[in-house]
């Protein structure tokens, strides 16, 4: 008697360290709970991969494996495009290799005895919808972000429809289903110039999602009521929504640069919940005036800080999204003697740090965080609050949810001139580190931290979703 063969997952990250994190995550979570799944990480690039997206890929367990698709060619793109059409022309780009690959996994599974189930791609990525279904394979989105961002989304078309003026210029506020009402200036980034190319691409994904076979977000219920409860109504044209979340890479981060056991020694030594982590995700990067005001206002501030630098860039604040890497070593661009005047109290390290580790030390107090969502996370799972100073993608909505929806964290406000004073650093660092504010919202970060650890308990909601998810793809014909 023959056996049934074994499910067989696909994972397409789209480029970005913030896609890849939670779908590693993601993975490893269903093999951990549903042993007889095997994976492969099809990974579509522009160029040779990067030092982080490797550590990340040779740490996979053995029951993954990852296999490159040959770079593809953005030269024709000009100077300044956005990511968002960079990163879902990689993906379109990919698509004969990707369907080259299919052939030959399809091929060799006959003697493997494994089946190719589901295809799971992340946001930007749903051109390979297509080659899933030519191969009768399910498509899936894993959305490694809000259930509010997902749920504009889905609402995306629509609102297109309605609004004719940019979204910003909107007299009234954007009520997404389920969500806070929000001003159309806070909207992600590519939503925000309605004639540009970034624009035409979220339309576009947004509007291909109801060919879904279900959605993934990286989120659970106590976190997003509202925006989860509306998504999971049903309606046609609707995808299947499964709420997963926290999936958080808890593991160790360290090897990037070999940077990150100073970082931890340096925590070693300092007072339980005492040190503000200062990070801007894994591309964040602030203007040499930004960097001078954030540098002074740490040390005006009087507290311990532990804070990961990138050399300044002045055009966009996502510069090294798609390179990690600092251009800049070492940090000549300081204010003159800062260093010297914080030693001690103050650690700064180039480029990366192991940031679920640095969140899930005691000594670790507060983050003043970019507003990435994996970074929300994490510091969710850990019960820390946070200063929110958001930069680019979703990161204004998800700042606007933090401190005005559920009351975890404050916001570093900007001046007139667009820079966020010293004055303010120093403010809120001090507010929340030392301050009754920080105290409740320590204590907010605590119940939610709780309600994170029961999703992921035996019977937790999100284990529950993600069982359902395995029971669907053990039992695809
Ligand atoms: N990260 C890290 N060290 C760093 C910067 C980032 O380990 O110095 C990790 C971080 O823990 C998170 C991811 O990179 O898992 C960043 O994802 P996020 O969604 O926060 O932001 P993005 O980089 O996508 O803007």
């Amino acid at each position: 008697q023959t056996q049934a063969p074994q499910p067989h997952v696909a994972i397409l990250p789209s480029p970005g360290m913030g896609h890849l994190i939670p779908l590693v995550e993601f993975a490893k979570r269903l093999v951990q709970r549903h042993q007889n799944f095997t994976i492969t990480f099809v990974v579509p690039t522009d160029g040779p991969p990067s030092t982080a997206q490797k550590s990340v890929l040779d740490a996979l367990p053995s029951s993954m494996n990852y296999t490159f698709l040959p770079p593809v060619n953005l030269d024709d793109q000009p100077e300044g495009t956005q990511i968002e059409p960079l990163i879902s022309l990689t993906v379109a780009r990919s698509l004969p290799s990707l369907r080259q690959l299919f052939k030959s996994l399809t091929f060799t599974e006959s003697c493997a005895n494994t089946k190719l189930v589901a295809l799971v791609l992340d946001l930007f990525g749903t051109e390979a919808f297509d080659v899933a279904r030519e191969f009768n394979v399910l498509p899936y989105v894993f959305f490694p972000s809000t259930a509010m961002a997902l749920s504009l989304f889905l609402y995306l078309p629509k609102l297109d429809e309605m609004v004719s003026c940019e979204y910003r210029d909107h007299p009234e506020l954007i009520r997404i289903p389920g969500c806070i009402p929000i001003h159309g200036k806070d909207l992600l980034d590519p939503v925000q110039a309605r004639k540009n190319e970034a624009y035409k691409w979220v339309l576009h994904h947004a509007k291909r999602y109801a060919l879904a076979e279900g959605v993934m977000v990286n989120s659970f219920m106590e976190l997003e009521p509202g925006a989860i409860k509306s998504l999971q109504v049903e309606e046609p044209g609707k995808p299947r929504i499964y709420p997963v979340g926290p999936l958080v890479n808890m593991g160790s981060t360290r090897k990037v640069d070999g940077s990150g056991s100073e970082c931890l020694t340096w925590l070693d030594g300092q007072p339980h919940g005492s040190v503000l982590f200062v990070s801007f995700g894994s591309g964040g990067t602030l203007s040499y005036d930004q960097i001078n005001e954030l540098a002074l206002g740490l040390e005006m501030s009087e507290q311990r800080f532990l804070w990961v630098v990138r050399s300044p860039n002045d055009k966009v604040a996502n510069a090294n999204y798609f390179s990690v890497q600092s251009q800049k070593d070492p940090f000549d661009f300081l204010p003159k003697g800062f260093l010297e005047r914080t030693k001690g109290r103050g650690l700064v390290v180039p480029s990366w740090a192991p940031q679920a580790e640095v969140l899930s030390h005691g000594s670790t107090g507060g983050f003043l965080t970019h507003c990435g969502w994996n970074s929300i996370l994490e510091s969710v799972v850990n019960g820390i609050p946070l200063i929110v100073w958001p930069l680019y993608a979703e990161q204004k909505m998800n700042a606007v949810m933090l401190t005005e929806d559920i009351k975890v964290a404050l916001r570093a406000k900007p001046s007139e001139n667009g820079l966020v004073k010293r004055e303010e650093i120093a403010k809120v660092s001090k507010a929340l580190l030392e301050g009754e504010e920080g105290k409740k919202l320590r204590n907010q970060m605590k119940d939610l931290k709780d309600a994170a650890e029961r999703n992921l308990s035996e019977d937790g909601a999100s284990t529950k979703a993600l069982s359902e998810l395995a029971f669907k793809w053990n039992n695809t014909k």
